[in-house]
């Protein structure tokens, strides 16, 4: 690793040194770039990191994390099954900070685990609350199943809340899987028992392993949102999108599309068969109090085996 002389030519060796190590850690951290230069600019990126980073610890003590719900829709009928729960942190001074900066410092630093475990009881003390037993999908990190008490933590959850197990689901991503196969799969196995689904997420942007597939006891997959938008003007999204729901078919398994944008992109699962969708087009990532109305809405039946039945609307927020 080779450090450029600082701009201003001031090139002390403890300063150098730093200038090196922060080279260093990017050239580790890329996927692409094998000699990473000093710059300025990668200074800043790690000052904005680290300051992320610190204020993200005392997020959750000062109440500036929400979790936003994004509606799950049956494709056949076009009713309303449940929600995928969503992060969102509101920071004082820089606004909205998105899950795709914040959740990456999170898994650095380990912070995950705790911000993942408040995401979980959360959720689950509002969807306990609501008066229309719709699912709730929530996103669990690598670090979350690899620390071994994930079980324990949801068995505690379900009881100190009263919501049935039949109602939540975990969306897991195949790098939980590939970084420790076989701890990974007795921790699913027992989230099972409980009575939990398993989705496996973001399918087809990884290793999308066929063996995975036949290993893993996964109740549902979700396709992709980049195989999705506009899947109907392109020949290799949709073919890989119709694969995968025969390939799932055949597992026993359920699909879930994201990234439904349009009438199109619908009129294509419909087609295809694939069962459920998510997407902007029917809605996207809303506070709680927008979802209000349809979670405590005066139903005819609230039968928790067939919450589906009971609410119909192709465009629900
Ligand atoms: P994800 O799990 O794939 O979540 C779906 C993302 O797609 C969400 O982005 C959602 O807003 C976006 N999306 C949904 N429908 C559409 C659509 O029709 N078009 C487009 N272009 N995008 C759509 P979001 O909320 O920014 O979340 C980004 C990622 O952050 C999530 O991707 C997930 O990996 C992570 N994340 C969010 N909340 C949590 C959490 O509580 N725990 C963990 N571990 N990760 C989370
Ligand atoms: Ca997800
Ligand atoms: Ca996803």
């Amino acid at each position: 690793m080779r450090d450029r002389a600082t701009p201003g030519g001031d090139n002390q060796p403890r300063e150098l040194l730093g200038h090196s190590e922060l080279a260093l850690t990017r050239a580790e951290q890329s996927k692409t770039q094998r000699v990473v230069f000093y710059d300025p600019s990668i200074d800043e990126c790690h000052r904005s990191r680290s300051a992320l980073s610190i204020e993200l610890k005392s997020a959750i003590e000062r109440d500036e994390l929400k979790l936003f719900y994004q509606p799950q829709i049956d494709v056949a009928s076009g009713n309303l099954i449940g929600f995928e729960v969503l992060l969102r942190w509101f920071h004082p001074e820089r606004g909205l900070v998105p899950p795709d900066e914040f959740i990456p410092i999170a898994e650095e630093t380990g912070l995950i685990v705790p911000i993942g475990e408040w995401v979980l009881r959360t959720a689950c003390v509002e969807a306990s609350k609501w008066k229309n037993p719709y699912k709730i999908a929530v996103n669990v990190a690598t670090a979350q199943l690899a620390t071994g008490d994930l079980p324990m933590i949801i068995l505690d959850i379900l009881g100190r809340t009263g919501l049935s197990a039949k109602r939540l689901e975990l969306e897991i991503t195949e790098t939980s899987i590939i970084d420790d196969h076989h701890h990974t799969l007795n921790i699913v196995r027992q989230l099972k028992q409980l009575g939990i689904s398993i989705a496996m997420d973001d399918f087809g942007t990884g290793y999308s392993s066929l063996s995975m597939l036949q290993t893993f006891p996964f109740d549902k997959i979700k396709i992709d949102r980049s195989f999705i938008s506009g899947v109907s003007n392109s020949d290799q999204s949709s073919a890989i999108a119709r694969a995968t729901i025969v390939l799932a078919e055949g597992l026993k398994m359920k699909t879930l599309a994201e990234g439904v944008e349009d009438e199109d992109d619908l009129a294509f699962l419909r087609q295809n068969g694939c069962l459920e969708a998510q997407g902007y087009f029917f809605g996207k990532p809303v506070p709680i109090e927008e979802i209000e109305h349809l979670v405590n809405a005066d139903l005819e039946t609230t039968d928790e085996d067939e919450p589906q039945k009971v609410f119909q609307l192709s465009r629900v927020i």
